[in-house]
């Protein structure tokens, strides 16, 4: 991690205060949205392949259920701390209330490197990991999905621990299921998808033309390379790409359904090899001369060390918490535009929700429903963080801020306040 002393969480603070200041709101209006709800720490051991016995540090953070049940992934990594999720989760908390989907937010993860675990060593972890975090989470409490590392197959291990404790099958406890067990279609696809959606927003917004702009995409995992796939079908140019190894970068645009073959395959960047293609660095992608730089991998990776090289007109962050409040305040100073995670990659948790509501209802809802719903919900919270920002002439970070704390500060007013059950 670069930067200098990052916390997560003393970012997501940081954006908090300025955006309640803004709003005008008193300390005391918004106390509780700066300490999570629940923080769980538990122990995760397993039994190694060998017959060794090691021990992992997993996490469950509630951050917030005043608008709903709590929300938000699990994530596998072996950066993975306190206050990390405890950022995370937060995040989740204004991402559902920036789309305005009735949940809180939450987050989980495990201190583990899952690439250094066998499969059967990941679903005993997995299994574990859900025994430990059971007394909290449910349908109707917390609902995990993926995240970073996680899959439609790790959900469904949790769903099955989850569903053999309980003596019955409780498909609604997590979303971003396989849909043969109760998954929604599309689900796989929508943080990405809803990333090209508010994408196309911006470009509209700023008077770009979709066809002569040029794209770079940090991160090729599920959502990196969904929107780079949604880009390239669109005709778009995606000029670079990356994944953990290093990036290719060709100005007249990347061959995406090749990329995609080859690094769908298991393999890495660094081993692709096509004559016109140049092999970057990470920084060389972040700050390559394109118009809209798209970083899907981790937080901080926009930090004060780099901001003032990016070149990009347009930021579409869709990793959570991927520039530090230094760097924003650099690229403020630039006039580049930066259209906040919590609205930019909320297409994950909103189909996650959809999928939530057939699993409640027992109904099943075909792609073009969900397409068309995750679109609508989409557009509509652009519009709203838009209109914020015109009206008030702050960034549209600001203006997220301020829909999404709103919208949970009155919630909390209305079930009469954080102190009235004193
Ligand atoms: N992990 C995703 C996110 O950060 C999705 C969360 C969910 O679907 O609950 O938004």
């Amino acid at each position: 991690m670069k930067g200098k002393q990052y916390n997560p969480y003393e970012n997501m603070l940081s954006v908090l205060t300025s955006a309640a200041q803004q709003l005008g709101l008193d300390p005391a209006d918004y106390a509780s949205l700066c300490y999570p709800e629940r923080e769980l720490k538990v122990s995760v051991p397993i039994r190694m392949d060998d017959g060794s016995i090691q021990v992992f540090e997993g996490f469950r953070v509630q951050h917030s259920s005043a608008r709903g049940p709590c929300k938000g992934g699990i994530r596998y990594h072996q950066d993975v701390n306190m206050d990390e999720v405890k950022a995370l989760a937060a995040w989740m908390t204004f991402k559902c209330a920036v789309v305005n989907i009735p949940y809180g937010g939450a987050k989980g993860g495990v201190q583990v490197d899952p690439h250094k675990l066998s499969r059967e060593e990941l679903i005993r972890l997995t299994r574990r990991y859900t025994t430990r975090i059971m007394p909290i989470i449910g349908p109707d409490k917390d609902i995990p999905a993926p995240d970073v590392n996680t899959n439609g197959e790790v959900m469904a291990w949790i769903m099955d621990t989850y569903s053999m404790f309980n003596g019955h099958c409780v498909p609604g406890v997590v979303t971003g299921k396989p849909v043969e067990i109760g998954g929604s279609v599309g689900r796989v696809e929508a943080t990405g998808r809803g990333v090209t959606i508010i994408t196309a927003e911006c470009m509209k917004a700023n008077n770009m033309n979709p066809a002569s702009t040029t794209i770079a995409i940090q991160g090729f995992g599920n959502v990196g390379g969904t929107a780079a796939e949604i880009f390239h079908g669109n005709g778009q140019k995606v000029i670079a790409v990356s994944d953990y190894t290093g990036g290719l970068y060709c100005s007249d645009g990347l061959p995406i359904d090749e990329i995609l073959t080859f690094t769908r395959s298991g393999k890495l960047m660094k081993d692709f090899e096509k004559e016109g293609i140049r092999h970057i660095t990470n920084d060389e992608l972040l700050t390559c001369d394109c118009d809209i730089l798209i970083p899907c991998a981790l937080e901080n990776q926009i930090t004060e060390d780099n901001a003032d090289r990016i070149q990009a007109k347009i930021i579409v962050e869709a990793a959570n918490g991927p520039t530090s409040v230094e760097a924003d305040e650099i690229l403020q100073k630039k006039n580049v535009i930066v259209c906040p995670d919590i609205l930019s990659n909320a297409g994950g948790v909103v189909v996650s929700y959809f999928e939530w509501v057939q699993n409640i209802q027992s109904l099943t809802w075909d792609l073009e429903e969900v397409n068309a719903m995750l679109n609508k919900i989409m557009l509509k919270a652009f519009d709203e963080v838009y209109t914020v920002s015109e009206e008030r002439s702050v960034p549209l970070r600001m203006a997220a801020y301020i829909v999404a704390i709103k919208r949970i500060t009155t919630a909390c007013k209305l079930r009469g306040g954080p102190i009235s059950l004193a």
